[in-house]
């Protein structure tokens, strides 16, 4: 739950109500590297479940769609 707070939080979202309504039709949406140490934050289609992570050079990217549990 914390990675999903993290995402919202740096692409300016309020609640997760308001991230859903705003990506629930779109084929990009923002997901978020679930390393610990790191919240670097891609576009993916709604549902990677491992992108790549420049930062980690590891597939560790889930989609935000996947993490509030819409997919
Ligand atoms: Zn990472």
């Amino acid at each position: 739950m914390s990675k999903l707070n993290d995402l919202l939080e740096s692409e300016g979202f309020e609640d997760i109500i308001e991230f859903a309504e705003t990506y629930v039709l779109e084929s990009i949406v923002p997901g978020i590297c679930m390393n610990p140490a790191c919240s670097n934050v891609y576009e993916y289609e709604p549902d990677q479940n491992e992108g790549w992570c420049d930062c980690c050079a590891s597939n560790t990217v889930k989609s935000g769609l996947i993490l509030a549990g819409m997919i």
